[in-house]
């Protein structure tokens, strides 16, 4: 199908995009990749008469490591991420979960901006900056932080306002004995996950859990904290049975709807094993760091 009519707008600096974002108000959306929002125009589940290309903007492309943060610009390709040393070496959760989004040619365009802004609980990586514990910069009429828990209200639905563009995505450095990791369950390249899971654990020096993460994809309306599993691990040794009960924890908070990829019982199900194999092979990292 073809998308409903709307004027084009390619700003070549943030105050220029965040101008457009003002004047239009609801009528304008923001594009980066475009490889969720032009899919829903041209299917017309959605429609707004002004897209502002943040494409040319300079500045938001880049991952830094700096004073215990990795910093991440919205505009960097999910394809920059996948060959990205110091996500393979320091963040392994995003390196697992990267090569599974999509295929190569939607990871050339696809942004991690538009992935954690775009509100749909099938994109993998807000369930991983959930687990991370990351932070999301957006630039408006000022500057503000989002922690990634709280910024998902609902279906497409987030805490960005729209005269807001999301410039920067904040992850605290894993401290020794971290380790992280992301199971995906998918029917075929190019689909998204049946289920998922993030997890993110800190060990102590004796070996119990300092800290947790635990976030699941697909698994409801917006993406699900398992706080009460994080809770449950924390302070505990992560053995098989303590992960066994985290993971039941964790696949009891999700709430999945039944579709082509699966039944409700099933995707709940798929959840536990999915979130125990995470957090076995995360502890597994944590345990060479
Ligand atoms: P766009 O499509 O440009 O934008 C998406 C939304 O985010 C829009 O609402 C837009 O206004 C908003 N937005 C974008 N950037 C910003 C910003 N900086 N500030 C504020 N708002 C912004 N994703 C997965 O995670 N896992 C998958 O398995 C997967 N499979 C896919 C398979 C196919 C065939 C396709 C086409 C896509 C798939 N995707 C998958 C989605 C893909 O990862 C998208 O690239 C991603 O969801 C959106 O990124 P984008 O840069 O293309 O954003």
């Amino acid at each position: 199908m073809i998308p409903a009519a709307f004027d084009y707008h390619r700003p070549d600096t943030l105050d220029e995009a965040l101008k457009l974002l003002k004047k239009h108000g609801d009528e304008a959306k923001v594009l980066s990749g475009g490889m969720s929002l032009l899919p829903m125009l041209k299917l017309r589940l959605a429609s707004f008469a002004h897209l502002v290309d943040i494409n040319r903007v300079p500045g938001l492309d880049y991952i830094k490591e700096e004073k215990g943060t990795l910093r991440i610009g919205a505009m960097t390709r999910q394809a920059t991420l996948e060959r990205s040393d110091v996500i393979k070496s320091k963040v392994p959760i995003l390196a697992d979960a990267v090569p599974l989004i999509a295929d190569p040619l939607v990871r050339n365009r696809g942004t991690i901006g538009g992935n954690v802004a775009n509100g749909d609980p099938g994109n993998d990586q807000p369930a991983i900056m959930i687990a991370l514990g990351a932070t999301f910069v957006a630039e408006g009429s000022r500057e503000r932080s989002i922690p990634a828990n709280q910024f998902y209200k609902g279906l497409y639905e987030t805490a960005l306002a729209r005269n807001e563009i999301l410039t920067e995505i904040r992850i605290p450095m894993p401290p020794p004995r971290s380790g992280g990791a992301y199971a995906k369950l998918k029917r075929k390249t190019g689909d998204f996950a049946v289920a998922a899971a993030a997890a993110q654990v800190t060990l102590s020096a004796k070996g119990t859990v300092e800290r947790c993460g635990i976030a699941l994809t697909n698994a409801g309306l917006t993406p699900v904290e398992a706080s009460d599993a994080m809770k449950f691990l924390t302070g505990k040794m992560p053995d098989d049975k303590t992960i066994a009960e985290a993971a039941k924890m964790a696949a009891a908070k999700s709430a999945p709807s039944a579709d082509r990829r699966g039944s409700v019982v099933y995707k709940k199900e798929m959840a536990r094993v999915l979130t125990a194999r995470a957090l076995k092979k995360a502890v597994e990292r944590a345990g060479r760091n």
